[in-house]
This record gives C-alpha cells, sequence and structure tokens, in this order.
C-alpha cells in the first residue's frame, strides 16, 4: 500500500485519520507541530509521541522530502536561487529575495507548465506533474533551514500555473497560514494566475486575503493570444470581469502583470488601451521588463518601459516597475531548470 503524504495533509484530514487509527485526537496537532513547527524529517525525532505510534505513523505515512542540488548567490542583491530534485528526481526551482519589509520567497507550483505563454522559459519543455503541497511547503522550509533566513512573505510565480492546481494550492494555503504551523498572514501572499477564469470564480469564494496577480501582458484579444494561449480560452473580456466580481466579492484589490516587450505591447497605442481596460478597477499595475530567456528574442528597453509607466500614471492607473533582482543569477523563472535539464 502506498504511503500518504502526511505534510500535504490539513490539520482536519491529519485528525480525521488519527481518530480512524484508533488514537486520541489531539496527537494530530502534536504531529502537525512537530512537522510544520520544528520541521522534523523523521517520525523518530517526535520525542512526545510513544515510540509505538511512531512506528504505526511511519508505516502509514511517509514525510516528503526536497534536495538542494544547485544553489546560486547573486553578487549584486542577496538573491539566492535554489534547484531542487523532488523524491521523483523532477527539478523545480525557487527564489529568496530581500525586500525592505523583510524576505520573499518566490516559488513553483508545477514541474514545467501547460500555458504556453510565448516569454516564459517555464512552458517549453512542456508539462510534467502537478506538485503536490508538501512541495510547495519544502521549497520554503529547506530554503529558510538553508539559508537561516526569515520567510516573511510568499509569491506564487515560480514555475507553473498555480490555478491549473488548484486543489494542491488551495492545501498548500490553508497549511502554510493555519494558526498551528506556519501561520503566515495570506495578507503576505500573492498568486499569479495567467487567467483561468473558472478557477478565479472558485478563488474569489473562498475570501482569502492573498493578493491575485493577474499576467495580462497585452492589452486586446489578437495582441494576447498571440503570446498567451489561455486567451483563446478566456478572452479579456471575460477576464476583466471575473476580476471585477473578485474584487466586489474580496474587497481586495487586484494586481495586473505587464511585461514590457520591446516592439510588441509598448507602444503609446498599448498604454491609451490598458488605461481604458482597466479604468474604474481597483488594481496595481506592476511592469516588468521583460526577461531575455535564450529561447526568445523577446527584449525590454528601460526608456520605453520608463515612457509606458508614465503614459499609465497620467491616464489615473497606479504603475510601478518591478525592480530586477538576481539579474545575474539569471533570477527569472524556468531559466536554471532549463538549464540543468537540457
Ligand atoms: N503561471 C503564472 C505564474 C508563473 S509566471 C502566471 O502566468 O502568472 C510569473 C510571472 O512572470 C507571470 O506574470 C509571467 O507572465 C511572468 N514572466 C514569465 N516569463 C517572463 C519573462 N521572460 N519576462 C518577464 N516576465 C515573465
Amino acid at each position: 500500500m502506498e504511503k500518504t503524504d502526511i505534510l500535504s495533509l490539513r490539520l482536519s484530514e491529519l485528525e480525521e485519520i488519527i481518530l480512524a487509527m484508533g488514537e486520541k485526537k489531539f496527537r494530530a496537532k502534536q504531529i502537525y507541530e512537530w512537522l510544520h513547527l520544528k520541521r522534523v524529517s523523521s517520525f523518530s525525532d517526535m520525542t512526545n509521541i510513544s515510540s509505538a505510534l511512531q512506528t504505526k505513523l511511519s508505516d502509514k505515512f511517509c514525510i516528503n522530502c526536497i534536495k538542494i542540488v544547485k544553489k546560486l548567490e547573486s553578487t549584486i542583491d542577496n538573491t539566492v536561487k535554489y534547484l531542487y530534485e523532488l523524491s521523483d528526481g523532477n527539478h523545480i526551482e525557487c527564489v529568496l529575495m530581500d525586500y525592505k519589509h523583510g524576505d520573499s520567497i518566490c516559488i513553483s507550483t508545477q514541474v514545467g507548465c501547460k500555458m504556453g505563454c510565448k516569454f516564459c522559459a517555464s512552458t517549453i519543455a512542456g508539462f510534467k506533474r502537478n506538485l503536490l503541497p508538501s512541495e510547495m511547503l519544502l521549497q520554503i522550509y529547506e530554503a529558510e533551514r538553508e539559508s537561516g533566513r526569515k520567510i516573511s512573505s510568499i509569491v506564487l510565480m515560480g514555475i507553473g500555473e498555480p490555478l491549473d492546481n488548484y486543489d494542491n494550492v488551495m492545501s498548500f494555503l490553508d497549511i502554510i497560514s493555519s494558526k498551528e504551523g506556519t501561520n503566515l498572514s495570506l495578507r503576505h501572499l500573492s498568486l499569479s494566475t495567467c487567467g483561468l477564469v473558472d478557477k478565479i470564480n472558485e478563488l474569489a469564494d473562498r475570501h482569502y486575503g492573498l493578493t491575485l496577480s493577474i499576467s495580462l501582458h497585452a492589452t486586446n484579444n489578437t495582441a494576447r493570444s498571440e503570446i498567451m494561449p489561455v486567451n483563446k480560452t478566456y478572452p479579456i473580456e471575460t477576464l476583466i470581469d471575473a476580476c471585477r466580481k473578485y474584487i466586489d466579492k474580496t474587497g481586495r484589490r487586484i494586481s495586473f502583470e505587464y511585461a514590457v516587450i520591446e516592439g510588441v505591447n509598448d507602444g503609446r497605442d498599448s498604454a491609451d488601451e490598458l488605461i481604458r481596460l482597466l479604468r474604474g478597477i481597483n488594481c496595481h499595475v506592476n511592469l516588468i521588463p521583460v526577461n531575455q530567456i535564450k529561447e526568445r528574442d523577446y527584449k525590454s528597453n528601460k526608456n520605453s518601459v520608463r515612457n509606458f509607466q508614465l503614459a499609465l500614471e497620467k491616464g489615473g492607473l497606479n504603475a510601478t516597475v518591478r525592480r530586477t533582482l538576481g539579474s545575474d543569477i539569471n533570477a527569472a523563472c524556468g531559466q536554471l531548470r532549463r538549464e540543468y535539464e537540457i
């Protein structure tokens, strides 16, 4: 019988199994704390659990682990990029960044990606599998352990499309924010999506305090479908409509990501179209100078990014340019894994 991945269980789910094993409910909380607070990797380290129960636990459950196979440290800022190997030999990456308000980590949610965005390195080799909740948590636990740094915010912007791995990502959110575990406020978490509208609607009903980031990158259907195939399934009007409903239901402002690509989406016409599209929406626009990847010839131009920002601001949109961190270590998502797998 395959063992259950205990790190992927919410406390309520663990309690149910522990009760079914004929044990007292409070044991589940003790075990959960060992896993998510003390972060032990073996049942034998759970010293307030009898050795008989430790044996029962290790017969029924496994404690997943991930291994750092490469670590790159930026010499210009405190950015660290980890390449991890999962227990089945697949590779993912995450990036630890130093911000004024504390350390932030960008984690992966899938091995590869199905979404096919033209400018993104994560999607080029295709999709392998979804990450388990435990594998999302372990990116954080392992980075904290290795670096000795305390992570105060999380972004789901690494490899993969979080809303294409919806159930596992929801479990991850519940576990990382649980008060018996890491107790991270979801106000300190951003989830970025290319725009899976049905899942955005489902997420809105959960009323989480997280920041939803929408990867927009283009201002009309022709241009967006060209660089983001997902737009053919969920065109801009339906996406923006879902965003409006999301804001109404959650009371949270949305962040729109816009990778500025020279000659593709950085013209005055694009700025004007973006202003019209987002007018009246409680949002923030995050401009990302497109990161060059070796498979494509997209470039960004500092002046045109700045002019684009000024045009948006003049048009009444709240727009900032994302600071580039770890530029010397290829910190953009998917780049390290690609180098490693080829
Ligand atoms: N699948 C999710 C999250 C992963 S990508 C999403 O699409 O939002 C995280 C962000 O990085 C997205 O906004 C994505 O569009 C952007 N991105 C990917 N490749 C990039 C590149 N080469 N340059 C700039 N931004 C990029």
